[in-house]
């Protein structure tokens, strides 16, 4: 169950081939660093995406690269080398922030500045069919002539006038609220040649002619921020379907605000923070993540410290009931009990996941087994195959969430396990003095001891 920005209601999901879900999410104008309010929105994606995957559907995702627009060109330009040495510098670092936050690779990451024949094939089709007309070089969608504009954000064809910016580019339009899908060559730019004349491509038209190469002329899914919402894919609507007659998108979804004080995250404001903003103030990267990804995708995200700082204490939570059934000694055998537990927990999580993502109600699910979980290790009642089963149900639902740190017990550099040895040496001879000193010396390296009846145990204390 899905909801959809199309029909307003929340729909069982069903996509077009059977097993298999096309998606498509727009992706970044790599003109700067993204911020988190950006990632707030490719978390949300990724969660739908990890949970299709998690379900068992092969998913074929496009995510397209904004490689040129009014923004990158400008950019560019202030800093005096070209386009595409400007825009693959912000690429690069856009894909090392996607590792960092684990978002699941794309199939295809196409370049609008590498699509520009398959957008120029479009926009012909548009001007044979009459819903596109020139003008002054520039090519402009007819919206009078597609009666179904508007339904995706239900605005009204009529009431567009008032709200619309007025380009003084495009005075020149039969009507303002026409869009550009071709911007006549300006001297300076970056112009392609193209039948209708020199020029590049407007906004809109990258993300309908990419879509529709990679994935065919309907998609499953096509996801994107509120804001993206009109005019952009309403536009892409408006585009594809008088091109190919056919229905662009079934499942419409879009991820709403992260807000700081009240208002939307966004460069223009400069409200904002870039991951690596977070990361050099030593926030670590799955905390970020688990704070973007839990909150319900359709509703304000407030970005607060606070929230961080919990997001932190929840992760802490899941990973130490993890380390307690690593390195518990547990009696042979395994309970009914616990059985029970593990299916309780997977279908909770399943079923609330299924449910228009309720990411609150699957990570109840998991809370409630870490509550159980503690209270049962203490009482004796897990076992050492449940232990196992424990923790393999965790490292599978994080096959959706995907917060979990890659091991429990982290190695530690050989001379800190050397005087961990020489600490349990000093304690077997009854040295207190010397075993506390090199207690204390492992903390000061962020490394904590804990003696118990089964030896030893360490603990590193970041994140
Ligand atoms: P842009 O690079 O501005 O085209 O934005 C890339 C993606 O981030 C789009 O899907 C936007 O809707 C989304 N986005 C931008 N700002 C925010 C925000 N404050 N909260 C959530 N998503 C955002
Ligand atoms: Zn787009």
């Amino acid at each position: 169950m899905i909801y959809n920005t199309l029909s307003g209601r929340i729909e069982e999901f069903k996509p077009l081939e059977e097993g298999v879900v096309r998606l498509y999410t727009c992706g970044p104008t790599v003109y700067d660093y993204a911020h988190i309010g950006n990632f707030r929105s490719y978390v949300a994606e990724d969660l739908l995406k990890r949970f299709l995957k998690f379900l068992g559907y092969r998913v074929i995702h496009v995510m397209n690269i904004t490689d040129v627009d009014d923004k990158t060109i400008a950019g560019a330009r202030t800093e005096g080398i070209t386009l595409k040495e400007f825009t693959r510098k912000y690429e690069k670092a856009f894909f090392e922030d996607i590792e960092t936050l684990r978002l699941d690779k794309a199939d295809y990451y196409p370049r609008a500045t590498e699509h520009v024949e398959d957008m120029i094939k479009i926009i012909q089709g548009l001007l044979e069919k009459g819903f596109a007309y020139e003008k002054d070089g520039s090519i402009y969608y007819r919206i009078a002539a597609f009666p179904e504009y508007g339904k995706l954000s239900k605005i009204k064809k009529e009431e567009l006038k008032a709200g619309v910016r007025i380009d003084s580019d495009e005075y020149e339009k039969e009507d303002v609220r026409d869009f550009a899908l071709w911007k006549a060559h300006k001297p300076g730019e970056p112009s392609w040649k193209a039948p209708f004349g020199e020029g590049r491509p407007g906004w809109h038209i990258e993300c309908s002619a990419m879509s529709m190469k990679y994935l065919g002329p309907t998609l499953d899914i096509h996801a994107g921020g509120v804001d993206n919402i009109f005019p952009h894919h309403e536009n892409e609507i408006a585009q594809s379907e008088a091109y190919t007659g056919k229905t662009f998108v079934r499942y419409w979804f879009h991820v709403q605000h992260l807000i700081v004080n009240g208002e939307k995250m966004s460069k223009s404001k400069g409200n904002f923070y870039t991951l690596r903003d977070l990361l050099a103030m030593g926030f670590s990267p799955r905390a970020i993540r688990y704070l973007l990804l839990t909150t319900h995708y359709r509703k304000v995200l407030n970005f607060t410290f606070d929230a961080l700082y919990q997001a932190t204490a929840s992760l802490k939570r899941i990973t130490d009931f993890l380390f307690e059934l690593e390195t518990r000694k547990f009696s042979e055998g395994e309970s009914e009990e616990a059985s029970r537990m593990i299916e309780k927990t997977r279908d909770d999580f399943t079923e609330a996941l299924a449910d228009d993502l309720n990411i609150s109600g699957a990570m109840a699910a998991v809370f409630e087994m870490i509550h159980w979980g503690n209270k049962a290790m203490e009482e004796g009642v897990i076992k050492k195959r449940d232990a196992e089963r424990i923790k393999s149900l965790f490292y599978d639902l994080d096959r959706v969430l995907a917060v979990l740190p890659e091991r429990i017990i982290e190695e530690l550099p050989d001379d800190i396990m050397a005087l961990i040895k020489k600490r349990e040496e000093a304690r077997k001879n009854r040295d207190f003095a010397t075993a506390d000193r090199i207690r204390d010396e492992l903390f000061q390296r962020g490394i904590v001891l804990e003696d118990t009846k089964d030896g030893t145990r360490w603990k590193v204390i970041k994140d």
